[in-house]
C-alpha cells in the first residue's frame, strides 16, 4: 500500500466506496462521478502508479484486471458491449495515480474520441 494513495485507501477499507467485485488481487466499485450508467472503476490491488510502469514483473496485474472486467460486465448486464479506459499521466488525463481502468456502458457510447 503507498502513502496517500486514494486507491489503497479504498482498497484497504479506510475510506467507504460502493464495491461492486473484490477477489484476492482486484477490487473494483462505482466512479464517483459517473460518465455512463454504468461506470465502474476496476483497480488491481498491488500498488502500480500507472500504465508508464507495467512490466514483465507486474503485468499479471493487468491480465487480472480484465480477468474480472468480463465477470464484472456480465454481471452488470452489458451483454451488447461497453469500453474499457484508462488515462496514463498529465497528459492522459490521470487523476489518481494508482493504475486503474474505467468499465463504461449502459448505453451506447459516444464515438467522438475512438
Ligand atoms: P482518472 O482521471 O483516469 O485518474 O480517473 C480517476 C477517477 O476516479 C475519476 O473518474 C473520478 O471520478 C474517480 N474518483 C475519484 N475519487 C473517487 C472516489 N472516492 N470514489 C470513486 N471514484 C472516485
Ligand atoms: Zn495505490
Amino acid at each position: 500500500m503507498a502513502d496517500n494513495c486514494l486507491f489503497c485507501r479504498i482498497i484497504a477499507g479506510e475510506i467507504p466506496s460502493n464495491k461492486v467485485y473484490e477477489d484476492e488481487h482486484v477490487f473494483a466499485f462505482r466512479d464517483i462521478n459517473p460518465q455512463a450508467p454504468v461506470h465502474i472503476l476496476v483497480v488491481p490491488k498491488e500498488h502500480i502508479a500507472c500504465a508508464a510502469d507495467i512490466n514483465a514483473d507486474n503485468s499479471v496485474a493487468v491480465a487480472r484486471c480484465f480477468e474480472a472486467i468480463a465477470k464484472i460486465a456480465k454481471a452488470e448486464g452489458l451483454d451488447t458491449g461497453y469500453r474499457v479506459i484508462n488515462n496514463c499521466g498529465e497528459d492522459g488525463g490521470q487523476t489518481v495515480m494508482h493504475l486503474h481502468f474505467h468499465l463504461l456502458g449502459g448505453e451506447k457510447l459516444s464515438e467522438k474520441m475512438l
